[in-house]
């Protein structure tokens, strides 16, 4: 029976992604994209013997993303380049000496059984093949204008996996210069003079480049976007003085709140509240009481820091309801400014600014004017690769 290799290359470090792992450990829907390439991979082609992943060089990710895999895995280390990169998971084969080698881009999690079949019937006839699609839009010379048209009838975009019969490719890796670079791995065979022969490629194999195309994989996989919902709650002080902060306005309420910062209870629930729908811990965490460099600060620089994190994740808050807790001061004759202000912190509708105030029935210590409390909700919707 013919003896199959794979070799995933996974060393890129994905300068286009933008991600904060490189793009091939980007989580697509609870398993990485390298995963669901090494995955996909062995049910395009189930009688593989050997995947060979080629990494970069001290990559942290990769152990636990193969933990468990059903079948023979080797890892190696990648050069500077792709070429490179391929001949040192090439040189993993030599013992193993397969009939076939198949080159895959880690980046590309669907591969098509449809694809992997032909490529494999084709390699009865020639010793290289690719999988190729067509060019759909014009394709022009660019140098910052628009230049001449290129044929796009004679052009055709290039996919991986590109299959190889390994005594012929395996030779002509181990020649090259150290140095030598070439797009992709069938260039070096069309280099060396192989017979190479195509398939159809699939637009369903698209190489997972910018942070758009993890949501379109995603999509794919029939997953979507999740509402998440934070509550806070907070209590400060009453102590003498003339004002008091509330919800992002100074309030002359005969009185003052106690606290490291302005004291600000209901934006210090509210902050709360959208860290709750990240799962991003307390205010405590992200601005610890005892650092001075907090005392006195105006709250709504906490409450502009959570805001920086929904987007940071990707997410958009939706939707804000706090309730105040307090015999004094009332709070309906402020609360449209109140509105206001979180609504302009928050670059929120003032529709999606809730705030309405409640007493305990003079119960309690909020009844007996000891300290005013406040809780908050936030909506907040988030990735679906979140
Ligand atoms: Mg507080």
């Amino acid at each position: 029976m013919t003896t199959i290799a794979q070799i995933l290359v996974a060393a890129g470090a994905g300068a286009r992604f933008k991600g904060d792992k490189p793009k091939q450990y980007a989580n697509l829907a609870g398993k990485s994209v390298l995963r669901r390439s090494l995955d996909n991979l062995k049910e395009a082609f189930p009688t593989t013997r050997a995947f060979v992943i080629v990494h970069a060089d001290g990559d942290p990710y990769l152990a636990e993303q193969i933990s468990g895999f059903d079948g023979t895995i080797i890892t190696v280390p990648g050069g500077k380049t792709r070429t490179q990169s391929v001949r040192a998971g090439m040189a993993t084969l030599e013992d193993l000496a397969p009939d076939l080698v198949f080159i895959h881009d880690a980046a590309r999690p669907f591969v098509a059984a449809k694809v992997a079949e032909e490529l494999l019937s084709t390699l009865q006839n020639v010793q290289a093949v690719a999988p190729i699609l067509p060019v759909i839009d014009a394709v022009k010379q660019f140098d910052e204008t628009l230049g001449d048209d290129l044929q796009r009838g004679k052009m055709r975009r290039i996919q991986t996996p590109q299959g190889f019969r390994y005594n012929d490719i395996w030779p002509i890796f181990q020649s090259l210069e150290a140095d030598a670079q070439f797009a992709d791995d069938i260039a070096v065979a069309k280099f060396a003079g192989l017979s190479i022969g195509t398939v159809d490629g699939d637009e369903k194999t698209f190489k997972i480049t910018y942070p758009e195309d993890l949501e379109k994989a995603i999509r794919m996989l029939g997953k979507k976007n999740y509402i998440a919902t934070g509550t806070g709650f907070d209590v400060h002080r009453t102590e003498p003085g003339d004002s008091l902060w509330l919800c992002g306005i100074e309030i002359a309420a005969g009185f003052s709140l106690k606290g490291h910062s302005d004291a600000d209870v209901g934006l210090h629930a509210l902050t709360d509240a959208i860290y709750g729908a990240l799962a991003e811990g307390d205010i405590g965490d992200h601005f610890p009481p005892a650092d001075p460099k907090w005392k006195g600060v105006e709250s709504h620089v906490f409450l502009s820091h959570a805001k920086s994190l929904v987007k940071k994740r990707g997410g958009t808050l939706q939707h804000i309801d706090i309730t105040l807790i307090c015999e004094q001061p009332k709070i309906k004759p402020h609360r449209e400014n109140m509105r206001r202000r979180v609504s302009e912190i928050l670059g929120l509708s003032e529709n999606r600014v809730s705030i309405k105030a409640t007493t305990t029935e003079m119960l309690g210590f909020t009844g007996r004017g000891e300290g005013i409390a406040a809780q908050a909700t936030a909506t907040v919707s988030m990735p679906a690769y979140d």
